[in-house]
């Protein structure tokens, strides 16, 4: 089963369970109005009886069976309008025990004539966000939001720095919007507080909305997890989201302390998504250069060769903003 999969499967379940909590307090509420008003309980085991009634009363009789239907239906109006009235004579509102849904829609079945309801998909939008550990800070950090007006300057080429960002913004965008299995590996580099998160998490934000799974961890984390598990401190397969999830984002790559095993892990782990067709977005203040030399030539040669480059530019922006 896929992270996806799985995922969806705690979502149908928690549908399923608030669901069935509704029509529970619904027939406590039925019980409660059964024990006040007199003659009740043996409307609604009427009501409860036409069904099966009809369904018997049908079988063996296939040309009457649109009359039958007519007439038991009929019936049924007629016992439920009693009940109405009966209610209300009593004070209650007629509804008064019927289930109270979350969704009207799909009365949280999660479907609208076979199809995900709206409230299903934002579910496994939500799910999804709170399993890709991007925390609540970056919820808000959108496309919409990435302010170009930070960015001062002119480059070498004389490009103002504004319009090469421009261009970075709206390759992010296209990115996050045709986002798929066959999506390019992305490699943002550049210097700190030049909005490489922001944009990242702006992906993220689309791509798990698309329906996808996404992870986004430090380098940092994703190596100790590595770690943890190799020396049993923790649950085998508990780093296996890294590998098996639609998109990673790994974060910052070069803060952390590199050791012969954080380089193993990462060599491993960039070998194994991009043979599975498995994109990543590694974000770094250092320039492939520098990677070269923390990381050792393979890693740079994987870096160069299967990922897109994107160079951010300009000053510091959480200082303008300060
Ligand atoms: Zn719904």
């Amino acid at each position: 089963m896929t992270m996806n999969e799985k995922m969806q499967r705690t979502v149908h379940e928690d549908f399923r369970v608030k669901r069935e909590a509704a029509i529970s307090d619904a027939e406590d509420r039925q019980r409660f109005l059964q024990e006040r008003i007199a003659g009740l309980k043996e409307l609604d085991a009427e009501l409860a009886s036409i069904g099966p009634k009809f369904m018997f009363a049908a079988m063996g009789n296939r040309e009457e069976f649109e009359k039958l239907e007519l007439e038991f239906r009929t019936h049924q109006t007629s016992l439920m309008k009693e009940r109405e009235a009966l209610l209300r004579a009593h004070g209650f509102d007629p509804d008064y025990d019927s289930p109270k849904f979350e969704c009207e829609k799909c009365s949280d079945t999660g479907y609208v004539d076979f199809k995900a309801c709206e409230c299903l998909k934002n579910a496994i939008v939500k799910k999804n966000y709170l399993n890709s550990g991007l925390g609540k800070a970056s919820y808000n950090q959108s496309f919409e939001n990435f302010v170009l007006d930070y960015y001062g300057g002119t480059m070498k080429d004389g490009k103002s720095n504004k319009e090469f960002m421009g261009d970075v913004l709206s390759f992010c965008k296209q990115y996050a919007e045709n986002f798929g299995k066959e999506s390019e590996s992305l490699f943002l580099s550049g210097g700190t507080g030049l909005g490489k998160t922001h944009l990242s998490s702006a992906i993220a934000k689309k791509v798990i909305e698309k329906g996808y799974s996404v992870i986004y961890d430090s380098a940092q984390n994703i190596f100790d997890a590595f770690e943890n598990e190799r020396f049993g401190r923790s649950e085998v397969g508990s780093s296996e989201k890294y590998k098996n999830c639609s998109l990673l984002i790994i974060d910052d790559l070069g803060a952390e302390y590199v050791t012969q095993f954080s380089v193993a892990v990462l060599y491993n782990l960039l070998n194994y998504r991009l043979l599975n067709g498995k994109p990543m977005i590694i974000s770094s203040n250092l320039g492939p250069k520098e990677i070269e030399k923390t990381y050792k030539e393979r890693i740079y040669s994987r870096l160069g060769g299967d990922f897109t480059v994107l160079r951010f530019v300009g000053n510091d922006i959480r200082k303008i903003k300060m």
